[in-house]
C-alpha cells in the first residue's frame, strides 16, 4: 500500500507471506511477517511440523527466527498456534498475544490436545508435532479492541472459533480463518467449519465488523492476500449459506452423518473445480470436507438444543 499513511506511525514495509508448506503442500498454511514500531512480529506461526519452513521462509526475507519479538495468534487451532510454545523456548524475548478465551488452553494445553485428538486421532504427531505449553509471563490475553505494538488494532471475531481475533496494521487486515479459505483469486472464499465452536450468527457479525474496516488488503491463513473488497465478503457469506444449508436440510431429513458427508464432499469438490482445476485438492489439503460437516452438524445440533454429539465418519 504505497503512500498509505498509518496515523501516528511512519510508513512500514508490506507484510511478507511465508508459505509453511504444510504436509508438503504449497499454498495451504500461511504465516505473515509484520514490521511494527515495537519490533518484528509474526501473525500465526503454524504447527511445530512446519518450523523448518518458517525458519527458511524468514531467511528468504532476510530475517532469523531469533529476530521475532511478537507472535500475534488469530486463534489457538494447531495449524495456527501449534509451534507457539516451541518458538518461545527458542526465542527468550518472544511475546505471544491471543484472545483471552484461548489463553488458558495455551498455558495448560490438555483440553486443546484432547479436542484435536478427537478430530485427528492417531494423525496428531504427523500433522502437528510437539505442542509445548506457553510461558505465562510472555503470554498476553486480549479481548479485542486493544491497540498493541504501537499501532496494531485487535478485533474480536468469533464464529470459526470462540477465541478468534483479527489484527489490523494500517491498510493490512489479518483475518485468520474467519475470512474463509481462498486458494486462488478465482475461488470464492469458503468457510472452514471444524468442531467444536462453529457459530454462524457470531460469524455473520464478525464479517460485518471486518467488512466495515478501512483496509486495503486481506491476509488469509489459508491462503494468501486479496483485496479487501465486498466481493470477498459477499462470496464468503454466500458459501456459508450454501455449505450450512446442504448439511442442515440433509440432517433434518434424517440422513446419516456419513451420507451427508459423502454428498457434501462431492458438491464442494464440484463447486471448487468449477472455479479452477486443482482447487478442490488444495482446499482439502487445508480443510478436509468431512471436518466441515462435523462442525456444522455439531452447530445445528447445539442450536436445536439437543446434546447429541457425533462420533464422525472416521
Ligand atoms: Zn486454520
Amino acid at each position: 500500500m504505497p503512500g498509505r499513511v498509518d496515523p501516528g506511525s511512519v510508513e512500514r514495509a508490506a507484510p511478507k507471506l511465508i508459505d509453511l508448506n504444510f504436509l508438503g503442500e504449497r499454498g495451504s498454511v500461511a504465516a505473515y511477517l509484520l514490521d511494527t514500531p515495537d519490533g518484528l512480529a509474526l501473525v500465526d506461526c503454524g504447527p511445530s511440523t512446519t518450523l523448518g519452513a518458517l525458519e527458511s521462509g524468514m531467511r528468504a526475507h532476510g530475517a532469523e527466527l531469533g529476530d521475532l519479538r511478537h507472535l500475534l495468534l488469530t486463534h489457538i487451532h494447531l495449524d495456527h498456534a501449534g509451534a507457539a510454545g516451541s518458538l518461545q523456548a527458542r526465542i527468550p524475548e518472544l511475546q505471544v498475544y491471543v484472545h483471552e478465551r484461548g489463553a488458558p488452553h495455551l498455558l495448560g494445553p490438555e483440553r486443546l490436545i484432547a479436542s484435536a485428538t478427537q478430530i485427528y486421532g492417531d494423525q496428531m504427531a504427523r500433522l502437528w508435532g510437539e505442542f509445548r505449553p506457553l510461558d505465562e509471563h510472555r503470554l498476553h490475553a486480549l479481548s479485542g479492541g486493544e491497540t498493541i505494538l504501537g499501532g496494531v488494532r485487535t478485533f474480536y471475531t468469533p464464529g470459526h472459533a470462540v477465541h478468534h481475533l483479527a489484527y489490523q496494521s494500517g491498510g493490512e487486515l489479518f483475518v485468520g480463518d474467519v475470512g474463509g479459505i481462498r486458494v486462488d483469486a478465482r475461488q470464492s472464499a469458503r468457510p472452514p467449519t471444524p468442531p467444536p465452536d462453529i457459530d454462524l450468527e457470531a460469524w455473520a457479525q464478525s464479517i460485518e465488523v471486518l467488512r466495515g474496516l478501512d483496509a486495503d488488503t486481506l491476509h488469509l491463513a489459508h491462503f494468501g492476500s486479496y483485496p479487501h473488497d465486498s466481493a470477498h465478503w459477499d462470496g464468503l457469506e454466500a458459501s456459508i449459506r450454501t455449505d450450512a444449508g446442504r448439511v442442515e436440510w440433509r440432517l433434518a431429513a434424517g440422513e446419516t452423518l456419513a451420507a451427508v458427508t459423502a454428498t457434501y464432499t462431492l458438491e464442494l469438490e464440484a463447486d471448487l473445480e468449477a472455479e479452477g482445476h486443482g482447487f478442490a485438492h488444495r482446499y482439502a489439503a487445508t480443510c478436509p470436507p468431512w471436518m466441515n460437516v462435523q462442525g456444522l452438524a455439531r452447530y445445528f445440533s447445539r442450536k436445536a438444543g439437543r446434546s447429541t454429539e457425533s462420533g464422525g465418519p472416521r
